[in-house]
């Protein structure tokens, strides 16, 4: 690169390898079947290839440091010394005690899990107490830095920033419960000054402190604290040049306090129209901008003219340029050229990682020299076209429905009392019914009949007979055990979102579209291309095998719109609401199948109706309104008489109980057991007065719970709310689980049902 060129780089980087090769490597070395030195060498491996393709394909800068065995908070937290101590103890060298933290071991159990703001990336929660000493431990950054650097790369790491990190933990255990983490800040501060002092010397020009959590609706408090933060390490005596980078949404107050902040640089995300016009108007006071144009969250290519035009107002405005990514492509997968199943057309649409990596390049270079950029921004140009242009995006039927949708299409006939009556007159349960939330164990000769099924060494009918006899088998242990309301038991789901993405007209599966959820879990989110629709039945035949064994209610079994939504990628081309309606209205069919089928009790799933709420409170009315809109319209053509069931799990219900009571569902099953059922004292309060059934039996842990333990958080449900509303179920789906461990602990569901039923 001459130096007339403006530069370019990425906030991070996908860290499973083409070939989930680290997956392999870490589940290798935790089985014992390769040492911690094997992992190394193919960790360090996946690196170099990494920056070699960054580089090759144009990119300046590397990042380093964001390459992670599991997750790069829990990493923060060991550079940071914030290992609490049961950790410490439970392993004898450092990587095993970060395992232990990331997955647990035999002695403790994992730190808790949770969201990456709305990504679906998962992190772990670091724990601190008042009694946190923290003290520097750069060694991993430092290797990396030390390897990019050997490799002839420019190389900037990349650290969770100290607010950033505060503000994700929560207080340990032993700590009291009041406990901010924040004020911690200056015992932090000093070891990022420390660390930063070591990355200096060992050669770093730039390092970039991640900062998301400033996008967040932060009190006055938080911005003084960043204020404070950011003038504490950029009056740092020896440190390398900073920049802070936030990400997934508009800084809004905290712009300022990063403009005026005593740092070298910032790393917007100009994805976000606002972020964009406060740089323009208030400037950046002589800081280098990594402009974040290309979105490192959705899968489409660029419209790189429009990206270009932005590109050049903010030269006008910034002295110092560097063309990047919005935040980390750790969110998308690597390469969209590997789809060779997808068509040409389609999948000129696309753009992945290193996809994203040639867009950069090409912006950057259209800076300078339009001329050499001509033929790349020729081809994207193209490819917007193509796109825009293309009937597969654009269905007429589906768009007729659309327009075509009334208020009551999204409402039952009923209310819920006359609904409740109804039903109870055509199922007959007794008070406090027992069932389950869908899925029962996969085991590995389902997964070997549909991988045979894929590969072609089965035929169709082979495939279904083996899904029936699943479905036999599943049906009775339901009826022995004496389960009320059964469940096919999913056996022919590969993953709750692709199952009906791969039926769904508007969708596109995957092949090598691999993400990181979280640690060596991967997925591969399907993509919503154009209008979706429902070509024929997905589930009827599944369900009516089931039911076809058995005198008992078999649930159908559907994901909602939200969750089909939120684990995928979306069209970036409509309101998200519309592409929700048409989902809701292709899955309106299958319940209407379903019921013309017999069906009388219809499950429909939105684990994801919490997770997929904006970050910022004034998005939510909007975002809360077409979800359960669209969840109502899938499921309101049934009669009064036909139940509706939803289901969710993995979140606090706690802000959303109105959105929750706006689904209009008739029962709602709720993960509850984890928190010791404290959910029904919250339901109670809220007022909720549909059928619920908060879970007793925690399906994340091997560990089969007694009937007295069943019996007593039953008991807290019964308590807190009318037996009428309460139903008796598990907190998900036992597909995780072993068979053995299921029937037992469903044992254990029903007698437990049996005695809180007879002492009412
Ligand atoms: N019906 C699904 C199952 O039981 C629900 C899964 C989920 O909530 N994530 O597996
Ligand atoms: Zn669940």
């Amino acid at each position: 690169m001459t130096d007339s060129t403006t530069s370019t780089t990425v906030l991070g980087w996908p860290r499973q390898g083409p070939k989930r090769e680290l997956k392999r490597a870490i589940e290798a070395y935790w089985a014992g079947r390769s040492s911690a030195d094997e992992l190394h060498d193919i960790a360090a491996a996946l690196r170099a290839d990494a920056w070699k393709l960054l580089a090759d394909n144009g990119i300046d800068e590397v990042p380093t440091g964001d390459f992670s065995y599991y997750d790069h908070v829990l990493d923060a937290a060991t550079m940071v010394g914030a290992i609490p101590q049961r950790y410490r103890d439970a392993a004898d060298n450092d990587l095993d005690v970060y395992f232990a933290m990331a997955r647990g071991n035999d002695t403790v159990a994992p730190l808790e899990m949770t969201k990456w703001f709305d990504t679906n990336y998962h992190y772990l929660v670091p724990e601190l107490s008042p009694g946190t000493t923290f003290t520097a431990d750069a060694s991993r950054q430092l290797a990396h830095l030390a390897q990019a650097t050997a490799a002839g790369h420019p190389a900037r790491p990349v650290l969770v920033g100290p607010l950033t990190f505060l503000l994700l933990a929560k207080p340990a255990p032993d700590a009291p419960a009041d406990f901010d983490p924040l004020t911690l800040l200056d015992p932090l501060l000093e070891v990022y000054v420390e660390i930063l002092d070591q990355l200096q010397e060992a050669g770093a020009q730039w390092v970039q402190l991640d900062e998301p959590a400033l996008v967040l609706d932060q009190p006055a408090t938080v911005l003084e604290a960043a204020r404070h933060a950011l003038g504490r390490l950029g009056s740092a005596m020896k440190r390398p040049q900073l920049v802070v980078a936030s990400y997934f949404d508009a800084l809004q107050g905290a712009f300022e306090v990063l403009a005026d902040a005593p740092v070298d640089g910032l790393a917007i995300d100009c994805t976000v129209p606002d972020n964009v016009t406060a740089i323009l108007e208030h400037g950046l006071a002589g800081k280098r901008l990594v402009a974040g144009v290309i979105d490192g969250r959705n899968i489409w290519a660029a419209d790189l003219d429009d990206r270009l035009t932005t590109l050049r107002r903010l030269a006008e405005r910034v002295d110092d340029l560097v063309v990047g990514t919005s935040c980390s492509l750790l969110h998308v997968p690597l390469d969209a050229a590997k789809e060779t199943a997808v068509d040409d057309e389609l999948r000129s649409w696309l753009a992945f990682a290193r996809e994203k990596v040639l867009e950069v390049r090409t912006l950057a270079t259209a800076l300078t020299d339009e001329t050499a950029a001509a033929p790349a921004l020729e081809s994207a140009r193209n490819a917007l076209a193509s796109r825009r242009a293309s009937a597969r995006t654009y269905n007429d039927a589906v768009r007729a429905r659309m327009a075509a949708v009334t208020d009551a299409d999204a409402h039952r006939g009923a209310g819920y009392d006359e609904r409740r009556t109804l039903q109870q007159e055509a199922l007959g349960l007794p008070l406090l019914p027992t069932t389950t939330i869908g899925s029962f164990p996969q085991t590995d000769s389902l997964r070997k009949a549909r991988a045979a099924l894929r590969r072609g060494e089965i035929g169709q009918a082979a495939y279904d007979a083996t899904m029936r006899d699943e479905i036999a088998a599943v049906i009775e242990l339901q009826e022995q055990l004496g389960l009320d309301v059964l469940v096919h038991g999913e056996p022919e789901r590969n993953d709750m979102v692709q199952y009906f993405a791969e039926q769904l007209d508007g969708y596109l599966a995957t092949t090598h579209g691999w993400v990181q959820s979280y640690g060596t879990r991967c997925v591969r989110p399907p993509i919503i291309f154009g209008d979706v629709s429902r070509p024929e039945p997905m589930t009827v035949r599944w369900w009516q095998a089931a039911q076809s064994m058995t005198e008992r209610p078999v649930k159908g079994m559907l994901t909602g719109p939200v969750t089909m939504l939120a684990w995928s990628f979306v069209r970036d081309d409509q309101p998200l609401g519309d592409t929700a309606r048409q989902v809701a209205l292709a899955l309106r069919d299958e319940v209407s199948d379903l019921e013309a089928a017999g069906c009388r009790v219809i499950q429909v799933d939105e684990p994801a109706l919490r997770e997929t709420l904006p970050l910022r409170e004034s998005d939510r009315p909007a975002y809360l309104e077409w979800a359960t809109e669209s969840f109502r319209l899938a499921t309101s053509s049934v009669t009064d008489a036909t139940q509706v069931h939803t289901h969710m799990c993995y979140a606090d219900f706690g802000d959303i109980f109105a959105a929750i009571d706006d689904l209009d569902a008739d029962v709602i099953s709720l993960e509850a057991t984890r928190s010791g059922m404290s959910l029904a004292d919250e339901l109670k309060e809220s007022g909720y007065a549909k059928g619920v059934g908060p879970g007793v039996y925690d399906i994340h842990s091997p560990r089969v719970p007694s009937s007295e333990e069943v019996r007593e958080l039953l008991q807290k449900a019964v308590d807190a709310l009318p037996a009428q509303q309460v139903w008796v179920n598990p907190d998900c789906g036992l597909k995780t689980r072993r068979p053995d461990e299921v029937r037992a602990a469903l044992a254990n569901v029903v007698s437990a049902a049996a005695e809180v039923r007879e002492g009412l």
